[in-house]
């Protein structure tokens, strides 16, 4: 697809808004107005406390139409199923560091991955934001970079801050952002829900082989995690790691124990 200004104002609408458990029915409604002042319309909330609610519907004004086809899900994961790009918003640090980004290049990453993919930008909780679980779902982190003694916007306040980014990046003329883009990829990019049965997959695997100790999982996983964000996978090449996997576990079966690493080790792979 050709990267003209029209195609990036409508990319738009493949970037969705994910408000997770919100509990004010108010901000549902900021964010939706400032969804539609910016060009944006795809709204999913997952768990709301209080909706549909008249003060949604009062801080939405003239956006009431987003609040009408708003999708409301159980979980995350469903809200960003199909979205091969998922930036998760944070308020503050972390204690593992996951790729960050800002403002402006979070809104030129978003635009130019959705002329051809489905994406979503995530907003926690008015009181504690996202949990670290769902901030491992997410390829990056976005932090708007607000006074750092005073650093968390009101939720729908910084749903307007960065949906403004968006149409910025929208508007740029010449569709040169200076970002690495996936557009002219030869397959499709992997999935969030592609990504979650792998990481299923691959945690059964290393458990199976004794790598990962259930009793002592340590930070594994969450730095899998990260490593796999990091990459983004095509449907092949994550076929490719599936199939591995699939390999090592049938390895496993048809003679236990030779894949552990106690075993690798003891036969002198990694001695000199
Ligand atoms: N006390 C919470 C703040 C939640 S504010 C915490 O410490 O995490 C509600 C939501 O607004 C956040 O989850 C995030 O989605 C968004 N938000 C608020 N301030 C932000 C900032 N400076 N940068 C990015 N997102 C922010």
């Amino acid at each position: 697809m050709s990267d003209s200004a029209d195609n990036r104002l409508s990319a738009l609408r493949n970037v969705r808004v994910v408000l997770v458990h919100t509990s004010h029915p108010g901000n549902i409604g900021g964010a939706a107005r400032a969804m539609k002042n910016m060009g944006l319309d795809q709204l999913v909330v997952v768990k709301p406390k209080r909706f549909p609610h008249e003060d949604a519907l009062w801080r939405a004004a003239g956006a009431v139409d987003v609040l009408d086809k708003i999708r409301i899900v159980e979980t995350l994961e469903e809200a960003v199923a199909d979205c091969s790009l998922v930036v998760g918003t944070s308020a503050r640090g972390r204690r593992i560091p996951w790729p960050l980004t800002e403002p402006r290049d979070c809104g030129e990453r978003l635009v130019g991955e959705a002329l051809n993919h489905q994406v979503a930008m995530v907003f926690g909780r008015e009181d504690r934001g996202l949990t670290n679980e769902e901030l491992q779902l997410c390829n990056l982190h976005v932090h708007i970079p607000s006074n750092p003694e005073y650093s968390s916007l009101n939720l729908a306040m910084a749903v307007q801050v960065l949906s403004y980014e968006l149409r910025m990046a929208a508007l740029s003329a010449s569709g040169k952002t200076g970002t690495e883009t996936m557009n002219d990829w030869d397959r499709p990019l992997a999935t969030v829900d592609d990504m979650q049965r792998f990481f299923v997959h691959l945690e059964e695997t290393l458990v199976q082989i004794g790598f990962l100790k259930p009793k002592a999982p340590k930070q594994l996983m969450t730095r899998l995690k990260r490593l796999f964000h990091r990459v983004r996978m095509d449907d092949m090449e994550m076929n490719i790691l599936r199939g591995i996997l699939t390999a090592t576990q049938a390895a496993e079966r048809a003679e236990p124990g030779t894949s552990q690493i106690e075993k690798t080790r003891s036969k002198g792979v990694d001695s000199k």
